[in-house]
């Protein structure tokens, strides 16, 4: 039965947000908030009373701002750590959650954010050292961006899943895809 399919649902702006079932695609369709925009092949969803074609791929009609809602969510200090697997985003070092503090990338001093974009796990003496500097002056590169952790992984399971589904590729950006179509 199709319900077990997996449906790549995309913003309005037909950035990929992630993976959903059937059901919840259909719902979705259904209740005016998205559109179908891929079918999947010939499959059909059938009822008593309907016959409904299986969407693979459906994009939302109203854009949603993803950043901003997980910037509110996920800037409290066990996230930002747990994010960052506890290890400092300068030196490696991994640390209990007394070793290691918060760090605002962009000091707050010089208009950075309080984002989940904008903050790292930091030891006590790469805070200390990098100050009230940018981590270009303070030549102290980020070990990876904090912001690529996080949209990284579901960009990654997204990819896995797009390995049987091949007309999710295009809106993955995958390297054997065909041009984007909007
Ligand atoms: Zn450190």
């Amino acid at each position: 039965m199709a319900l077990t399919r997996k449906v790549l649902l995309l913003n309005a702006s037909y950035e990929a947000l992630g993976i959903i079932n059937v059901p919840r695609a259909v719902r979705l369709v259904w209740k005016g908030s998205a559109q179908t925009i891929e079918l999947d092949g010939d499959r059909v969803l059938r009822s008593q009373h309907f016959v409904f074609p299986a969407p693979s791929v459906i994009r939302l009609i109203e854009y949603i701002d993803v950043r901003g809602r997980q910037g509110r969510s996920s800037t409290k200090r066990s996230r930002i750590l747990a994010r960052d697997r506890h290890r400092c985003q300068y030196c490696g070092m991994r640390g209990g959650p007394f070793e290691l503090t918060v760090d605002h990338i962009i000091p707050r001093s010089r208009g950075g954010r309080t984002a989940a974009e904008n903050l790292c796990a930091a030891c006590f003496g790469c805070n200390q050292r990098k100050g009230d500097r940018t981590p270009e002056e303070a030549r102290m590169p980020l070990m990876s961006n904090p912001a690529a952790l996080t949209y990284g992984m579901d960009r990654a399971v997204m990819r896995h899943a797009a390995e049987s589904r091949h007309e999710w590729r295009k809106y993955l950006f995958m390297s054997d895809a065909e041009p984007a179509v909007a």
